[in-house]
């Protein structure tokens, strides 16, 4: 014969399990003990909605109270909600794990499950965290229900009874441990509350007198209005109050759905300049109106975790381990949803206020860069709105600077006509970039005369983003700073004779001190530049990515080549020179062009002040 029965669990062996694996975090045990007050006025307020019961009009001020008494150690929860029933006391709370919630949806399935925040059953439990014994007051709504008093020490036994109490509702008092009387300051619960109740939709007070109190919550945020009902001033204040930063944001994004998820929030893009204040964006995850987590990169892509914002997401499947969301579909979709929300507001403003997108560039530049490297999504959704400054200070994308039409980069089918010959013949365009307006000058002063122009990117992660874009678009675009490669771009049309070139690179080498340096002669356009310092696009590249790294960086002076502009004067002078000329000249001249590159050495430095100083002389005739 076979027998059926219940697999058992000893309460004796769980509960340490419970006070220490159930939460990494101590201070949610709060949150739990609050929304249990608040879901049990949300039942209320359904049942009294379905008619099931009339309102009690001497206490229907919703809210929740919570107080400390510092003498008695305890902590003090209270709310006017549904209340529970001796009976309910037994099934609810001393069965572990037994939700009443999904039996009160069950039960109400008719009216939807909407706002209720418990799920799992074992949310009262985490209060033993910190507390060494917790005792219920609580009186049900139903006509004739007695007041209960529930007590245990939340090792294995408890205790239960018949007790007074006036006011339907749940009064949770919590006798806090000796080593958590943290728990007993007034300051860390106000703080406690901050973070985790913030937008609970019931007024949290702490320390109810009856007059004049303020609540400590904003029961209607205002991500949950509609975005049309939102004035810009709102949208600012919610700002300032939530993220308690001074500077307005940017510009901001309210996501409101319904279907085929529910998702409602406001992304905020702050002012972000340096890589410091990229670290201090926070994204909070609400699920109706309870605080979850920041950031939580499952929900929230991680570049998004720049911006400040809240999301509330009342669908996350949210379980005791967040591990869990990982491989969740719906939770994948919401994160993609996101993303493109966020592009799509991206390439509105871009399209629509090109003036408002380029005022807030160099504020968001970073941040879109930041999440084109991260996401592939996200950069195939925005690579035609990145802009550059460039030589004359215009923004302009690669696009328009480059003159690519519209229809020649939107219409793919153009390219597969052309066929797989054109295809592999179709090489690069080279883009020539500044990472520094003031130290690259010269280049600049250079490559305008010679009616050439080049983008402005000088950005901490303009080194690495230029080498995506080159991984990303192998046949678009090449780029070089514009001191990488000199010769090519202010190369004379003219060239010269090759013969002459290299007497001169050879007289030049001789003369210099520096031996490391290459040397080559090229006739450039401009005439009244002696010399100028090209170093290597990708030799500089690399030692840059080890730099940003804290690798050590590879011999500065290695793959630098000082190109000698033959169509100077001077230099057209230089091989008359005698031999003692010929140092001085040469000498001087690399020095000129090192400093319109980068600082000398202190050794170079000084002969060039000393050099320097004679030419005064001989100029006055001393
Ligand atoms: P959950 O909230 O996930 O259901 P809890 O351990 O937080 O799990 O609570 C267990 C159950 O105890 C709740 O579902 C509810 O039925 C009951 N309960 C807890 N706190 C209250 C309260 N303040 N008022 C009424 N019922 C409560
Ligand atoms: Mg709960």
């Amino acid at each position: 014969m076979s027998k059926q029965g219940n697999i058992q669990i000893s309460s004796e062996n769980m509960m340490p399990i419970i006070k220490k694996w159930l939460y990494s975090d101590k201070d949610i045990f709060l949150r739990e003990i609050v929304a249990n007050g608040i879901d049990a006025i949300t039942k209320y307020k359904k049942l009294v909605e379905m008619g099931e019961t009339a309102e009690d009009e001497s206490n229907k001020n919703y809210c929740i109270k919570i107080s400390v008494d510092k003498t008695a150690k305890t902590l003090t929860v209270e709310d006017n909600g549904i209340g529970m029933t001796e009976d309910e006391v037994e099934k609810y709370i001393t069965q572990i794990a037994f939700s009443g919630a999904a039996d009160f949806l069950a039960q109400y399935e008719k009216a939807g499950g909407d706002g209720i925040i418990g799920h799992f059953g074992l949310g009262f439990y985490s209060a033993y965290m910190v507390s060494e014994n917790i005792e219920i007051f609580t009186k049900s709504y139903k006509a004739d229900a007695k007041g209960v008093h529930w007590e245990s020490d939340g090792e294995s036994t408890y205790t239960i009874e018949e007790c007074e109490k006036a006011e339907r509702g749940t009064k949770i008092v919590m006798h806090i441990a000796k080593e958590e009387k943290e728990f007993l300051d007034e300051g860390r619960i106000r703080a406690l509350i901050e973070k985790y109740c913030a937008f609970m939709p019931y007024d949290i007070y702490y320390n109810f007198t009856g007059k004049d109190d303020k609540a400590l919550n904003d029961t209607h945020p205002l991500y949950l209005k509609n975005p049309k009902d939102c004035t810009e001033e709102e949208y600012k204040e919610f700002y300032r109050k939530t993220f308690h930063d001074y500077h307005d944001p940017l510009f901001w994004i309210h996501l409101n759905m319904e279907y085929p998820f529910r998702l409602k929030g406001i992304l905020y893009f702050p002012k972000v300049k340096s890589k410091v204040e990229l670290e201090r964006g926070k994204v909070k995850l609400y699920c109706n109106q309870v605080y979850i987590a920041d950031n939580i990169k499952e929900v929230i892509p991680e570049f998004l975790t720049l911006l400040n914002g809240v999301i509330d997401c009342p669908d996350i499947p949210l379980n005791v381990s967040r591990s869990f969301l990982q491989n969740d579909r719906q939770v994948q979709k919401i994160s993609k949803h996101i993303t493109k929300k966020v592009a799509d507001k991206l390439t509105g403003l871009f399209k629509t206020d090109r003036e408002k997108y380029q005022q807030c560039w160099n504020d968001i530049s970073v941040f879109i860069k930041l999440g084109c490297i991260k996401d592939e999504d996200f950069y195939s959704k925005v690579k035609d709105i990145i802009i550059y400054k460039d030589l004359n200070g215009e923004y302009k994308s690669l696009n328009e600077f480059l003159g690519v039409k519209e229809e020649e980069k939107a219409d793919p089918a153009t390219d597969e006509d052309k066929g797989e010959k054109k295809e592999e013949e179709k090489q690069p365009t080279t883009i020539y970039y500044v990472s520094d307006e003031v130290g690259q000058a010269q280049y600049i002063e250079m490559f305008k005369n010679a009616g050439l122009n080049a983008i402005v990117c000088d950005t901490f992660i303009d080194t690495h983003f230029v080498s995506y874009l080159e991984y990303k678009e192998p046949t678009k675009f090449r780029f070089m700073r514009i001191d990488a490669d000199v010769d090519a771009a202010l190369k004379s049309a003219e060239g010269g004779n090759d013969e002459e070139n290299k007497a001169l690179t050879e007289a030049f080498k001789a003369a210099l001190k520096n031996t490391q340096i290459a040397v080559k002669a090229e006739r450039l356009k401009n005439e009244n530049v002696p010399a100028i310092i090209n170093v290597a696009e990708f030799s500089r590249r690399f030692g840059e990515m080890n730099a940003f790294y804290g690798i050590a960086g590879a011999d500065e002076d290695r793959d630098m080549t000082l190109i000698v502009n033959t169509a100077n004067p001077v230099v057209g002078a230089f091989m008359q020179l005698d031999d003692d000329k010929k140092k001085f000249v040469a000498n001087q001249v690399y020095y000129m062009a090192r400093l319109a590159y980068k600082k000398l050495s202190p050794e170079e430095m000084k002969e060039f002040a000393d050099n320097n100083e004679e030419l005064l002389k001989n100029y006055i005739g001393k």
